[in-house]
């Protein structure tokens, strides 16, 4: 999944960086501070929400709502979710401050990634297989700075680590959606609403468990069932699961055997 922003204005470049460094630095000294933070093309992963709408206060649908576009990109067959930018003039982030950004803790995966773009590989099962690219934007004069970073100092630098196993978990159901599973006209399948609702929309996937047929058709095992109460994370572990199982007929979450 590539994470450019695409802002206009200068050569960008990407090579992979395997066991090499790279030289990069972004504070609030260089030139170009928080111009990447205008304009910017983003996407949004499942994980990202959880933490922007809890810094926020946000319920999901709130946060979907204000902050969010639903747009068809590289994927013609679901639909990605981008932050929305505002519209004051030059199109800020709307968390961005005279300080710089200001859910700077919970910032999405891409803004702290950046430049590094980790893709990951593998069936979910094996979330450490990690290959890093380096972009370089022409715009950006963080890579005219002198420190330097492996990928690993950066991934901890950045407390990337915390995102890893989710973003690795949507890799693979993300790959799932790109096989054209939701049929001819996916977007307008009710299928694809719903796993669009598991991968981004917590809140009413919690209410959809817990008060429709959800807990009849599927084995969730009693202490599994009581984390996904209270935590969005396990919640969206669920929900990756429920769509491996209902689209692509495979993963660990058995359907119950039905009785006459
Ligand atoms: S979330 Fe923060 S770092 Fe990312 S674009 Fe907005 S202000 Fe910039
Ligand atoms: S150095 Fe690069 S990442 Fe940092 S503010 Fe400038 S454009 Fe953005």
């Amino acid at each position: 999944m590539p994470q450019y922003h695409h802002i206009p204005g200068g050569e960008n470049t990407r090579f992979l960086l395997g066991d090499g460094k790279f030289q990069f630095a972004c504070h609030s000294g260089v030139a170009c501070y928080t111009r990447c933070c205008h304009n910017a093309d983003m996407y949004l992963y499942p994980y990202d929400i959880i933490r922007l709408k809890d810094r926020l206060g946000l319920t999901s649908e709130e946060f979907l709502a204000q902050h969010t576009i639903t747009a068809i990109r590289e994927n013609p067959y679901f639909p990605n979710v981008m932050l929305k930018m505002s519209d004051k003039p030059g199109h800020p982030c709307s968390f961005l401050s005279h300080n710089g950004c200001g859910v700077y803790p919970d910032r999405p995966y891409s803004c702290r990634a950046y430049p590094l773009e980790p893709a990951f590989s593998g069936n979910g099962e094996n979330p450490r297989s990690i290959h890093c690219y380096v972009a370089r934007h022409g715009h950006c004069l963080g890579h005219q700075e002198e420190r330097e970073w492996t990928a690993v100092q950066w991934i901890q630098d950045q407390e990337m680590e915390a995102y890893h196993e989710l973003n690795a978990r949507w890799a693979q159901i993300d790959s799932l959606f790109r096989q054209n599973t939701f049929g001819e006209k996916p977007l307008e399948n009710p299928a694809l609403k719903m796993a669009y609702m598991a991968s981004y929309n917590m809140d009413t996937f919690r209410r959809f468990i817990f008060d429709s047929s959800f807990l009849s058709r599927y084995e969730v095992p009693p202490r599994r069932l009581e984390a996904v109460r209270d935590s969005d994370t396990e919640l969206l572990l669920l929900g990756f699961d429920w769509i491996l199982r209902f689209v692509g007929a495979q993963g660990p979450l058995e359907e119950r055997q039905m009785t006459e």
